[in-house]
């Protein structure tokens, strides 16, 4: 590379991923397949429209590309074409969760969505994000006691308010979903309802986790998580009278977005090929028992997980209320220091806010791609311990 001054930064990242342990839970690290992909010379190509519609000539190789990305994406998930449409072209989670309701919401319409300090995403409706200015998010919580999705509460608050759409899917919640649950309450006030399977879709691909395609009118996913595909974002959507799935191509363009990136459609189907292999099964279930060897010697330590565990990939430590007396930005700073990479995370019922909230959150799927076993990861919870205690100002 010619260009010495982007080069060393590139140099000087890559290895930064090498000399850190990586437990952001919504991080991973991709395969050498995947990267050649993404620098491919499919970038240079423009190609507005889908397969065999477009506006721009040239465009047969592409055409094959996200037709073999749309196929991937479907078989991955044991779907069919006359069942579900997938649209591949979003360029990343918050654009295609945009393009969904730009869909099928009318504006100024209900969005029901978790609130960001329980789990939701940004995009889940949140006032500070456009969906929450384009549309009106119906906020709910998990509950106070049990730090879990409390179904009854949730069917209370759609029943009064009756969104058009119901989120289900969120950002930092570690225990399985009840979808058919969802399914039930979004019937009772005919919402859609999508579910977004960003953090987990992996673990879904992996049979780690209960596929949400039976119960759900859209499910959206990001590719980059657990699923470790490049960064990008897949909209499924069902096929039946309502044409979702017209409906989610014309939102996606002409309605948000121009000319596919053709190279991160291809570093998808990559991905998604890989995803569908056994060992990749293996690495599903690994992430699961490595996050619950984590959590357990966490909690033996005496640090107070929230929701009192995980079924998934990811944790959130109270570092403020759990005994440890620091914030979760204070912890997250202490932590990288000595070379662990967190995020810091609002939690339930959180009293801090969100400039400085009172845990942080962690996830196993980034050092499970690089070979580690539980034995590992309860190495880890001991020396996040140690860091932690250390950053306990009153001792
Ligand atoms: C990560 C995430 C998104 C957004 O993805 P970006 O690619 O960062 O825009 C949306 N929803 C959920 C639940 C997520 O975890």
């Amino acid at each position: 590379m010619k260009d010495l001054q982007i080069k060393k930064l590139m140099d000087a990242e890559k290895k930064r991923q090498k000399s850190v342990i990586n437990l952001i839970a919504s991080e991973n690290y991709v395969s050498k397949d995947v990267l050649e992909a993404l620098g491919s010379e499919l970038t240079n190509k423009y190609g507005e429209g889908y397969p065999g519609k477009r506006y721009y000539r040239g465009c047969a190789v592409v055409d094959e590309v996200e037709r073999a990305a749309r196929k991937r994406a479907l078989d991955l998930f044991g779907l069919t074409e006359k069942e579900w449409g997938v649209n591949v072209q979003p360029l990343s989670g918050s654009p295609a969760n945009f393009a969904v309701y730009a869909a099928l919401v009318p504006i100024g319409g209900k969005v029901m969505g978790m609130s960001l300090d329980h789990g939701g995403h940004l995009t889940h409706g949140q006032p500070v994000s456009m969906t929450g200015k384009v549309w009106k998010q119906v906020p709910y919580g998990l509950d106070k006691e049990t730090e879990r999705l409390d179904y009854e509460h949730i069917k209370k608050i759609a029943t009064e308010n009756k969104p058009a759409l119901i989120v289900a899917g969120f950002t930092a919640y570690a225990h399985i979903i009840d979808f058919k649950k969802f399914r039930e309450i979004a019937d009772l006030c005919n919402a859609i309802l999508m579910v977004d399977m960003s953090h987990f879709a992996g673990l879904v691909a992996g049979g780690e986790y209960p596929s949400p395609f039976a119960y759900a009118d859209i499910v959206t996913t990001t590719t980059h998580k657990t699923l470790r595909g490049p960064r990008s974002a897949l909209i499924f959507s069902k096929e039946d009278e309502r044409k979702l799935p017209r409906k989610i191509d014309k939102a996606i363009l002409p309605g948000l977005q121009g000319g596919p990136h053709f190279n991160q459609i291809a570093a998808v189907a990559v991905a998604l090929k890989e995803a569908s292999t056994p060992s990749f099964k293996k690495y599903a279930a690994q992430v699961v028992k490595n996050a619950r060897a984590l959590a357990d010697e966490l909690q033996k330590l005496g640090h107070r997980i929230v929701e009192g565990g995980t079924e998934t990939h990811l944790l959130r430590i109270d570092t403020w209320l759990g005994g440890r007396g620091i914030g979760g930005r204070e912890a997250a700073d202490k932590l990288e220091a000595a070379g662990i990479i967190v995020s810091e995370s609002t939690l339930p019922f959180d009293t801090r806010g969100p400039v400085d909230p009172s845990g942080i959150r962690l996830g196993s799927a980034a050092e499970t791609t690089r070979g580690k076993k539980e034995k590992d990861f309860i190495a880890i919870a001991r020396k996040v311990d140690r860091i932690l205690r250390n950053g306990n100002r009153e001792h």
